[in-house]
């Protein structure tokens, strides 16, 4: 994956914080690393996120069974929304902004927002492939993942 996947924010963060706990501090260290983990079974190699037992292999021990991976960080967009009014007063001045659910091509559904010139307008949008862009806030010390669509 290219550099230009990854932008650098100097904007002081004004929205809520990601809640990093004991399940996912590997995924935002990853992402610090501009790698996107998911969780992956080692007996079939199906990938979750978040943290999930396979559901192929569900009575294996999660540790044994279950291991992070770095995803492609490619996928398609499933379905989104644009958002006229800010639900939290940070994300006032990206309004309008899409959010979007993901289905990444390992197949787990993550949700994120959308930049870039392009955005989805209607439903014939739905299915647009898209890529992450990891996006570093090195005043707060963490990266966030963001997705655009890719031609
Ligand atoms: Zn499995």
């Amino acid at each position: 994956m290219s550099e230009s996947n990854v932008i650098v924010s100097n904007e002081p963060w004004k929205k809520p914080l990601p809640n990093i706990d004991k399940d996912n501090e590997d995924f935002y260290e990853g992402l610090k690393k501009h790698k996107f983990l998911v969780w992956r079974c080692k007996t079939c190699g199906a990938s979750y996120w978040p943290k999930a037992y396979c559901i192929n292999h569900e009575n294996e021990s999660f540790a044994a069974n279950m291991e992070w991976a770095e995803s492609s960080g490619r996928g398609k967009i499933f379905a989104f929304n644009r958002h006229h009014m800010a639900f939290h007063p940070g994300f006032k001045d990206e309004i309008p902004y899409v959010y979007a659910l993901i289905e990444l091509d390992e197949g787990p559904l993550v949700s994120s927002t959308l930049l870039g010139s392009k955005l989805p307008k209607d439903v014939y949008d739905v299915g647009q492939k898209v890529e992450v862009v990891y996006e570093d806030h090195p005043a707060e010390g963490f990266t966030l993942p963001r997705f655009r669509i890719v031609d």
